[in-house]
């Protein structure tokens, strides 16, 4: 009995050897709405493949990660993805973290079409996402629209002026 309660704490011990890990615990916003963010978004640790999905009210957590610094990247489809650097793990209490999502986007405070550069109207045409048709390869063509691509995150330009040459 006595032997096999040494072999326990041996055990014990050494399991917490093992147990240099912590946890991230955070809130994901949405950057526009500054409300939770509702969609599913991944939540991931690239260098150790490692992560989870936010819930529906924008928080997550993420348990047993080995204690270091680490990229943590952000992803939804229909966003840009999102990277934050240097997050520390630290044994013990959690790292708690409140990231805006998407980071990075200047577009979205833009209200019509009225160039922010020259304050104008005249010389802006629409952006066009997704794969164009023939019509809207032909008013590419004439300068009526710009092609942006297919692909689209949250905090794409919808207007570029030519006179500046620049999206907004
Ligand atoms: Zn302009």
């Amino acid at each position: 009995m006595r032997i096999s309660l040494v072999c326990l704490l041996v055990l014990i011990d050494m399991g917490n050897l093992f147990a240099q890990t912590g946890s991230l615990q955070g809130m994901l916003f949405n950057r526009i709405t500054k409300q939770g963010f509702s969609a599913s978004a991944q939540i991931w640790f690239p260098d150790l493949d490692l992560g989870t999905l936010s819930e529906p009210d924008g928080s997550f957590k993420i348990y047993n990660i080995p204690i270091g610094v680490y990229r943590l990247n952000i992803k939804s489809i229909g966003f840009r993805d999102t990277t934050i650097m240097q997050v520390k793990i630290t044994s013990g209490q959690a790292t708690s973290v409140n990231i805006n999502f998407p980071i990075g986007c200047h577009f979205n405070n833009q209200k019509g079409n009225e160039c922010p550069y020259c304050k104008k109207q005249d010389a802006t045409i629409p952006i066009v996402y997704g794969f164009p048709s023939n019509r809207v390869m032909q008013r590419a063509k004439h300068n009526k629209l710009k092609l942006g691509g297919c692909v689209t995150t949250g905090c794409d330009p919808h207007w570029y002026c030519k006179r500046d040459e620049r999206d907004f």
